[in-house]
């Protein structure tokens, strides 16, 4: 999409416009458009910024270094009010999900998973996925759209809410890291996830470091390096199989880019050392990629590349045609990578009470219905998804 600069950034029909997502260079234009630029415009982009993503204000009025000329204009045609939280869950370990409802109706879910020495938001790139791995709940959602900036960084912004973590504060933090592990594809929507990670890490703002966000990805080959050059983000790469034949079944996106141009993608990934590890997933589902020969070939496939492996048991939902593998399968497979000299931790599932844990997350009421019935639901919502990509 181009961006006519000329245009109105300020809704024609007099509509109140949220100024949150918005840069420094937006923000700015909407002062113009209010006739509130002219010679201290610089600091009221300051002020304002200050307001929004250091202090998290939820109202115009709360800004009150802002001159009352300013504010009462601002009070007029803007906000930076939040959306609405639908749903707000807490589960017996301490995880929390959020589904959060757009101004259009979409909805999305965030989740934030607290340990002890961090916080972690897992965060939501798109309502719905492209994508079709057969073991994730989102992957039997179409498409619906998108999220922009705005979206990616209020996501961030309720959790800090709901923490009480305002203003941002450099130590000590609850929220400490962030994961783009929730719905959707982030390197099928760079450019917004990319703004809106701006956002995230800008140093006046919320001021979360790179080193602190992880992007992680399905394996959309031509975008990685973007990512690394653009964001300098850790990277995360979904791979859940050692050969093509597997890996075509569960990923079906390893068609399109196969497992040796993902793992030279890997190798070229910017700023890559030991201190800056790719992490691989590897979802462990039974009798399907978890035997000890699939762990020797992984060891080989990451071979010279600086790697730790994050084995992610199965998590069930309604209808999954899969299962969780078993904690000895799991145990050996572990043994096996770090043997070979790399980190193989076990995610703990968290949040599962809620249905928030991995590849748990989506946005309707499927899940509410029978098991069979569910089971041939998926199957067609899975069949439907690959004849559109097909066509
Ligand atoms: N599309 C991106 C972002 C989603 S991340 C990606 O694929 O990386 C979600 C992570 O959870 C991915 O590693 C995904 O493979 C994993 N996952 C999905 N469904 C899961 C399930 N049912 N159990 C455990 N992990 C799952």
């Amino acid at each position: 999409m181009t961006v006519d600069v000329q245009a109105p950034i300020l809704p024609a029909d007099g509509s109140k416009l949220n100024l949150i997502g918005l840069d420094r260079e937006a923000l700015g234009r909407v002062l113009d458009e209010l006739g509130q630029g002219g010679k201290p415009r610089r600091m009221r982009i300051q002020q304002l910024w200050h307001w929004m993503y250091s202090r998290g204000v939820t109202t115009i009025e709360d800004m009150t270094t802002l001159s009352k000329d300013l504010r009462a204009a601002l009070l007029e045609r803007a906000t930076v009010a939040r959306p609405e939280i639908t749903k707000s869950l807490l589960s017996v370990d301490g995880t929390r999900k959020w589904l959060v409802k757009w101004p259009d109706g979409q909805e999305v879910e965030s989740v934030f998973i607290p340990d002890d020495d961090r916080g972690t938001l897992c965060v939501s790139s798109q309502v719905g996925c492209t994508l079709t791995c057969r073991f994730c709940h989102t992957g039997t959602q179409t498409l619906v759209r998108n999220l922009g900036p705005a979206e990616i960084v209020q996501q961030v912004m309720i959790a800090r809410d709901a923490l009480g973590e305002w203003p941002s504060s450099p130590d000590g933090r609850l929220l400490s890291n962030i994961v783009m592990m929730g719905m959707g594809e982030p390197l099928y929507n760079f450019d917004n996830v990319a703004a809106g990670l701006k956002l995230v890490m800008d140093n006046e703002g919320i001021s979360l470091s790179r080193r602190r966000i992880t992007l992680s990805t399905a394996g959309v080959v031509p975008m990685m390096k973007r990512a690394g050059e653009e964001l300098g983000v850790n990277l995360a790469v979904s791979l859940h199989a050692v050969t093509d034949e597997i890996r075509d079944r569960i990923v079906p996106l390893n068609k399109k880019y196969p497992i040796n141009e993902l793992m030279q993608a890997c190798r070229d990934y910017p700023g890559l050392n030991n201190a800056r590890r790719i992490t691989f997933e590897y979802v462990m589902l039974r009798d399907v990629n978890d035997s000890p020969a699939d762990a020797r070939a992984l060891v080989k496939l990451i071979k010279g590349i600086p790697a730790k492996v994050n084995l992610i048991p199965f998590n069930p939902w309604p209808g999954a045609p899969f299962e969780r593998s078993t904690p000895e399968a799991i145990k050996t497979f572990s043994q096996i990578v770090f043997d070979a000299g790399y980190a193989s931790p076990v995610r703990t599932p968290r949040g599962e009470d809620i249905m928030a844990a991995c590849g748990q997350l989506k946005s309707d009421s499927v899940r509410q219905r029978k098991a069979d019935l569910l089971r041939r639901e998926v199957d067609a919502a899975f069949a439907a998804k690959d004849a559109a990509a097909v066509a």
